[in-house]
Parts: C-alpha cells; structure tokens; sequence
C-alpha cells in the first residue's frame, strides 16, 4: 500500500480555518500533499494548522480569502502557484448556513451572501484552476455539498438552493471536463460536528431530534469526512467524476421509514 498516495500534489481547500476545511487538511498532508491554507476571519486557528502540516514534513501557505471576491480569489491562486507550485487538488469546501428565516421574511441581502460564498465561491475557484490543470492534463476538484443538495430545510432555503446548485455545477462541469483528465466530484456530509452546527450538538432536546433522522444514531466526526475525501482525490477514485459521494450515517435513507409505512 502506498502510504503517500497524494504525495508532491499541492492541495487548495477554501474554508480550512476549522470544521470539515481543517480535517481535509490534515488528512491530504498525511497522505503527502502540500496545503494551501485559507480563512476568511479566523487567522490564528488557521496558523495553527500550518504549523501542524509542518510537523508532518509538508509544505503549506496561509492566505486571507473571501471566495465571492474574484480578486481575492486571483491573490489566493497566484499565492499558491508562487510558494507551493501548480494547484493538483481544489477543495471548494468554504460554505455558510446563511440566517435563518424563511423566504417569506429574509431580506435580499442575506440571500446574496450565501450564494456568493456557497455557489459564486466554488465557480470563481474553479474558474481560476482549471487552465493550469487542463494544460497539464490532471487535477481533481471537489466540492463539498450537503444531504441537502437532496433533502429539503425550512428556515434555510438559500442555503439547499446552492447545495443542490453545487451538486449540478459538479455534474455538468464533469461532462465540460471530459477527456480533460480533470475530474470533478461532490462529498455531501450530513449533520458532521463543526462549528456550523454547535448550536445543536451543544443542546441536548435538539441532538435526541438530530438522532431520529440518522441511522447510525450519532453525528459524524470532520475526519470520517476527510478520510473520504482523501481517498476520492487520489489516484484510486480514478473512475469516479460527475458525482455525489452522500457521507451522512444513513440521514438521506428515508429514517422514518426504519418503521411502519
Ligand atoms: C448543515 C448542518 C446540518 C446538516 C444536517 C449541513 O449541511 O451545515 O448544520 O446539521 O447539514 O442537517
């Protein structure tokens, strides 16, 4: 087995301050890659993570990013290719909920924003990549969905609009890209213990709710989505393009129908 499957691939993942972002992080630089860091505002934590893909003998910068912004995107881009080399791997990973409210009363402007960050974000990364990866004939972008790519939320509709937005954008990004040797895939995670969703792990009437609608009875860990993540950017998911990969304990299995029907 090769311990180092990912090993000289540099690595872009927006959003790697924390959560899902940081675990991705660490998995590819265990697996060999070089890490481009970035953080919209948590500078501190996000050093912190450079520091420890350092002590595993890997290369990593750390930029400030706001993914809606095409300059900033161009910096981060030009960043990387400048201290770390060509982009391998591009994590679109950076995401917010957004507030909630249904649509009846939310204001345009937060509307705006989460499909600037969620769905502006991964086309302007993408965007940026992929004449360096399509002249050189390889790379992988992956973007990070949600079970609600699939499963409808009250209260956050924005945010499902650019999950099942960014489940298409893969689909038919795959199909632009073929026979390019860029392949494009989707992670959904379902309800995965990271700051987005402290407010229900930290309450218990509302962790018994979350249960109920997952199978495996428990939330899942940002590790038991980066190990997959990992192993969809190496060499060995080399079939997989065009798809979602659901890592969700069960939650898009219909749970209410363990019973009755
Ligand atoms: C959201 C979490 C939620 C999970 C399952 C994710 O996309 O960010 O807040 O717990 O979906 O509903």
């Amino acid at each position: 087995m090769n311990l180092h499957p990912l090993h000289g691939r540099v690595a872009a993942i927006s959003g790697s301050s924390g959560g899902i972002g940081k675990a991705i992080a660490m998995a590819l630089a265990e697996a060999g890659a070089d890490i481009a860091v970035s953080y919209h505002s948590h500078r501190e934590e996000a050093e912190e993570i450079v520091s420890d893909i350092t002590v595993v003998g890997r290369r990593a910068t750390c930029e400030q990013l706001n993914v809606g912004d095409e300059p900033s995107v161009a910096a981060w881009i030009a960043a990387i290719e400048r201290y770390l080399g060509p982009i391998a791997i591009l994590i679109n990973n950076a995401g917010i909920d957004g507030k909630t409210g249904n649509v009846a009363e939310i204001n345009a402007a937060d509307w705006d924003q989460v499909i600037q960050v969620n769905l502006r974000g991964p086309f302007l990364c993408s965007r940026a990549v992929l004449p360096g990866m399509m002249s050189r004939k390889s790379g992988v972008i992956l973007n990070i969905t949600s079970v609600h790519e699939v499963i409808p939320w009250a209260g956050h509709t924005a945010y499902c609009a650019t999950k099942a937005a960014l489940g298409m954008m893969t689909r038919s990004m795959a199909l632009e890209l073929q026979d390019s040797g860029v392949r494009v895939v989707a992670v959904a995670p379902g309800a995965i213990r990271t700051p987005i969703n402290r407010n229900v792990w930290e309450n218990p009437e509302k962790m018994a709710d979350l249960k109920t609608k997952i199978p495996l009875g428990r939330i899942g860990e940002p590790q038991e989505i980066a190990r997959i993540v990992r192993l969809l950017v190496s060499d060995d998911a080399s079939y997989l393009t065009g798809t979602t990969v659901t890592v969700d304990g069960g939650m898009t299995a219909y749970p209410s129908f363990a019973h009755g029907g």
